[in-house]
């Protein structure tokens, strides 16, 4: 298996500098990783603690790893060392571990805001209240140092209804616009990471600037390696 070269430049053009593409690479071996990372591509994001870390350890240290899935308290320790952006933050708790951990490696590690906006109930991320009283716990001088929370993140619905998904992606891009101008010394939303293989080109149209792509670009996923 190998990566699609004609469609990494397709998506490349369609991002035309205005997002950052993050290159979902869960569950595809080192080769193909290597294969994207020679046309220039510095950015990979995986959802699984173990295979990050193995991935880190045999691959070029210039590679921004992004932890775009759902991350336990107890595995944070694992990833601090060496991430670069932690997309699926949804809860203080876990901030609070985030920020501890970083202190022993001094270092500030960026995170995003996982908001849950699709009607499933099975995505994890926070409602708009939840995200209120964070940010108000942030303004209201929460101390913690090693943590930078630099955006938000969402999934939208796994539907074909367009308009549907269009919806749920504005109603991020509104509340990331709501909370723009809130500027703490360790809160300020830069980052709007929405839009995957199948709805990146509707992400983009509702605001999106950093969009999560695998398949598109490793072809499918196979989950029985
Ligand atoms: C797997 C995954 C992606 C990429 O999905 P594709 O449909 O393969 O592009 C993006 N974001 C998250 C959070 C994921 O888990």
């Amino acid at each position: 298996m190998s990566i699609n070269v004609e469609k990494y430049n397709t998506v490349s053009a369609a991002l035309q500098n205005k997002a950052a593409l993050v290159a979902v690479s869960k569950t595809k071996p080192i080769e193909d990783i290597l294969e994207l990372y020679t046309l220039g591509q510095k950015d990979f994001g995986e959802n699984y603690v173990q295979e990050l870390t193995e991935k880190y350890e045999h691959l070029p240290k210039d590679i921004r790893w992004h932890f775009i899935g759902h991350l336990q308290s107890n595995k944070v320790k694992y990833i601090t060392p060496f991430v670069h952006l932690i997309h699926g933050v949804d809860s203080a708790s876990l901030l609070k571990e985030i920020n501890k951990q970083a202190a022993k490696h001094n270092r500030i590690i960026n995170c995003l805001l996982q908001l849950h906006i699709a009607t499933e109930e099975t995505k994890f991320g926070l409602n708009e209240a939840e995200l209120a009283d964070l940010i108000n716990e942030m303004q209201s001088g929460s101390v913690m140092p090693h943590i930078k929370i630099c955006g938000l993140m969402g999934m939208a619905s796994f539907s074909n209804d367009e308009k549907l998904i269009r919806e749920e992606f504005g109603n991020l891009k509104k509340l990331f616009d709501k909370y723009a101008a809130v500027q703490t010394d360790n809160l300020q939303l830069q980052t709007l990471s929405m839009g995957m293989s199948s709805d990146y080109k509707i992400a983009l149209q509702e605001g999106s600037n950093m969009v999560r792509i695998g398949s598109l670009l490793f072809g499918e996923r196979n989950y029985n390696r």
